[in-house]
């Protein structure tokens, strides 16, 4: 294992709900103490249903949501602590690619100009720049002459490129990916999978891929972390999650991925209900009224996320 990148403790993120006559009180836990280290050049999915927390965590890593508690230990320092122009210096080296981005590419600047931005905004001298914006609008597959487009004349797969490439910019250590590719057509999901590899390998970067497709998560993660409902559920390498799921939601989550072999035989498991509202969480595990396994203890205890052969998980059916 290479050394820790990023490092988050107990993180948490509450939004207060309103608070008038007729509204409700209270807060939503969105992201709900979550512990999780990324070592350095590796490939960290973030997988789970929508709703369960997993790009407010992403956002909160970055500090672009502001965390409600806990730490963030980028590089050895907690940059919870930093005030606004160190945290400015430390998002050179922390980067994001969002799932549309048509949505955060200025309609009115041309290519050029959205990737000029992060390099006048970091002082990078005027000499270097056009070197590097033409340089990087090349490595990502697009060339010199889509610099003075407007983002409505890209395709999607050429707009996530265009998005790519303004996270590289600055040449960044770390770029959490949030659903990077989900709006895209199955054959340009795999060329634009294949890009952040190359990326991968080529700048030594490490990645937090966050995404609710499981197939996806497995053709690029090393490691994957399953959410449920503002939690760390179970943490394990790709082989050994898919392999033998252990937590029973990512046992369930797991049971939905179509197998390619068709001797495989699998089991679907079907989740009863929907997900509970994260404003008032189920007692003990919040997975309980959904679980297949429940006992009487998962509906006042909570399960902490404990090591189980070799992997982390958070369920009463592993603690002695
Ligand atoms: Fe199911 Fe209990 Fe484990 Fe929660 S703690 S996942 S309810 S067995």
């Amino acid at each position: 294992m290479t050394a820790p990148l990023l490092e988050v403790k107990a993180l948490a993120k509450r939004f207060p709900l309103g608070n008038g006559w007729f509204q409700r009180t209270g807060s939503v836990h969105a992201v709900n103490g979550v512990d999780l280290t990324v070592y350095e050049g590796e490939t960290l999915g973030i997988v789970g249903e929508s709703g369960c927390g997993k790009s407010t965590l992403g956002r909160c890593m970055l500090r672009l949501l502001e965390p409600t508690e806990g730490e963030i230990v980028f590089q050895g320092k907690d940059i919870r602590s930093f005030a606004k122009a160190e945290l400015h210096r430390a998002r050179r080296n922390m980067q994001m690619v969002f799932q549309n981005p048509f949505d955060t590419l200025n309609p009115k600047l041309t290519i050029q100009k959205i990737l000029a931005e992060s390099l006048i905004a970091h002082h990078i001298p005027m000499t270097q720049r056009q070197q590097l914006i033409e340089e990087t609008i090349e490595i990502v597959g697009l060339s010199k002459r889509h610099l003075s487009r407007y983002a409505h004349e890209f395709s999607g797969g050429q707009r996530q490129r265009i998005g790519i490439a303004r996270a590289l910019m600055l040449r960044p250590k770390l770029i959490i990916a949030d659903e990077p590719v989900s709006a895209l057509d199955v054959s340009i999901q795999s060329q634009i999978l294949n890009l952040l590899q190359d990326l991968q390998e080529q700048f030594a970067l490490t990645y937090i891929f966050i995404s609710h497709d499981l197939s996806v998560v497995e053709h690029i993660a090393d490691r994957v972390a399953v959410m449920y409902l503002g939690k760390v559920v179970e943490l394990a390498t790709k082989q050994e999650l898919f392999q033998r799921p252990m937590h029973p939601y990512a046992q369930a989550l797991l049971s939905a991925v179509p197998v390619t072999d068709p001797d495989e035989k699998k089991e679907r498991i079907i989740l009863k209900g929907d997900l509970p509202s994260p404003s008032n969480p189920p007692s003990g595990c919040t997975f309980h009224p959904r679980c297949h396994a429940c006992m009487d203890v998962c509906k006042t205890a909570v399960p902490r996320l404990r090591e189980v052969e070799g992997r982390l998980v958070a369920c009463h059916l592993y603690e002695q």
